[in-house]
């Protein structure tokens, strides 16, 4: 007998918004009858969700997407998808058109709920099939998502971002910010308590400015199964309308984000609300008092400040000055002590001198993250900061980028030490292969803790006792 089952496969590049949308690929996938797998020779579509952050995550979603030609041999039909933030940048999806004949469907990321559709036309079209940007930011409820974890949950709560910080291409590829109708959002954090999900994650670009963007642009919400009736899907999908009876608790009336993780907490159950990112501008006493009047909002703040430099972060169009970065977390620190704060910084932005960056050291020793993520700027396409000259060079971004690591992982190895003989709660959300720590957990304020446990636990809020440590992660006893 043959096998007629089809298959599909999706690889995803970049940050925990793609990673949602790759659930929704999946989730359409599988609403049209395909298989998921995770053997790319298996599928007969393909799908790379790429990211466009940084040139070098270009470069590599590229490298890989040329691999896949290799993959077209033995079955000829395949299907190849390129989608994400890079189809959303005209000179990549020209080089795609030119140089990458295996791909036959490019779409950019505001336009995923139509993948049912694209892939029909895909297969019947009998030609390349490039879809551009509708500019129309619709916000689709109700796709089919197919959830990686069982334990972990990405809930986005908005798209887009209004931002635009100068060197940033997200603005460009994500389109305006629009933020998810507060119901719906309550509805899903709600489905997936009652679902056993301990560990929910809000995402957003900017999840400090939810509900404000709304009163921008008229944000079009449609129903996913209005837009691709005429595809044939399996499902019937339940109408927002019908999953809205379940909200009991009172909402709060003011749209806020703040509200919004009050609302949140209130939901019954023992479960953890995460959220990212924030960005310092619109980062409130309000939100640090939410913080710390729920308690099932985790002691975790995801706070980019990018530059220590008030002159850099002028150029940057961020919006607070290094003062007023140090006074929020100070204040947050003051109404939680336990707060973890983690946090990006760029290096080498166009103009940067050796006293910028000396203010951006000075903000990390003041700042005392528990860990950090250091980024060399990198020049993209359509943003502000491109036309401007790159004027450090490669060594000086080298040795910068260095000397900031060094420094921070002194700090993240201090602030991990003061953990050992302490007796914490943590979620265990993983198994490694190792066989001396078999699990991996998280602590409420998100470090990363591997364990020695019997795996039974695994899913489960424990306590560990913390015995040893290192710059970038804890280990202990469950
Ligand atoms: N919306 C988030 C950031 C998303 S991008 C926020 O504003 O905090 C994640 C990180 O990538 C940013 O915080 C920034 O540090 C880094 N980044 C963005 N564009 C970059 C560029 N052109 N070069 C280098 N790093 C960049
Ligand atoms: Fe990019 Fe700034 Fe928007 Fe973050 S807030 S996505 S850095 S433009």
């Amino acid at each position: 007998m043959t096998n007629t089952k089809q298959y599909a496969y999706v690889d995803t590049y970049g940050c925990q918004l793609n990673e949602s949308d790759s659930e929704k690929l999946r989730g359409m996938l599988i609403e049209m009858g395909y298989e998921i797998t995770y053997d790319e020779f298996e599928a007969d579509v393909a799908i790379v969700n790429t990211c466009a952050i940084r040139q070098n995550a270009e470069n590599r979603v590229l490298g890989n997407v040329g691999e896949l030609v290799h993959i077209k041999v033995p079955r000829k039909k395949k299907i190849i998808v390129f989608c994400g933030c890079l189809a959303g940048i005209p000179e990549t999806v020209e080089k795609i058109r030119e140089s990458y004949e295996h791909v036959n469907l490019v779409f950019p990321p505001n336009e995923i709920h139509s993948l049912p559709e694209f892939l029909e036309r895909a297969k019947t079209e009998r030609k390349r099939v490039f879809i551009e940007d509708s500019k129309e930011y619709k916000i689709v409820e109700d796709i089919p998502k197919h959830r990686d974890s069982k334990i972990k949950a990405w809930l986005p709560i908005m798209y887009g971002c209004d931002n635009f910080c100068s060197y940033c291409i997200v603005p460009y590829v994500r389109g305006r910010e629009r933020s998810r109708d507060k119901v719906a959002i309550l509805t899903e954090a709600k489905g997936l308590v009652e679902g056993g999900y301990k560990d929910i994650t809000l995402l957003g670009q900017n999840v400090n400015s939810w509900g404000l963007s709304n009163h921008r642009h008229s944000a079009l919400t449609t129903e996913f199964s209005e837009t691709i009736r005429h595809c044939g899907l399996r499902a019937a999908i339940p109408s927002t309308e019908d999953n809205n009876q379940g909200i009991l608790h009172q909402v709060q009336n003011d749209v806020t984000f703040p509200n919004l993780l009050k609302d949140i907490n209130a939901i019954p159950g023992e479960f953890l609300i995460r959220f990212m990112t924030s960005h310092p501008k619109d980062a409130s006493k309000e939100l640090f008092q939410a913080m710390a009047e729920s308690e099932k909002v985790a002691r975790h703040i995801h706070l980019p400040f990018q530059s220590g430099s008030d002159r850099i972060l002028k150029l940057m169009n961020r919006g607070y000055t290094r003062a007023e970065y140090l006074d929020k977390i100070a204040y947050a620190r003051e109404l939680m002590p336990e707060l973890v704060i983690t946090s990006d910084v760029i290096i080498g932005y166009p103009g940067e001198t050796e006293e910028d960056y000396n203010d951006t050291l000075e903000l990390v020793e003041a700042a005392q993250f528990e860990a950090m993520f250091t980024f060399i700027y990198s020049k993209r396409p359509m943003t502000p900061a491109a036309k401007l000259d790159d004027t450090v060079s490669p060594e000086e971004k080298q040795k910068r980028f260095e000397n900031l690591v060094t420094i921070q992982n002194e700090i993240s190895e201090k602030k991990h030490e003061a953990y050992i003989g302490k007796t914490i709660r943590v979620l265990v959300d993983g198994e490694a292969k190792g066989e001396l720590y078999p699990l991996k957990a998280r602590t409420n304020g998100g470090r990363l803790v591997h364990l020695v446990g019997d795996p039974s636990i695994y899913g489960s809020f424990v306590d560990a006792k913390i015995t040893h440590s290192n710059n970038w992660a804890l280990f202990g006893e469950a």
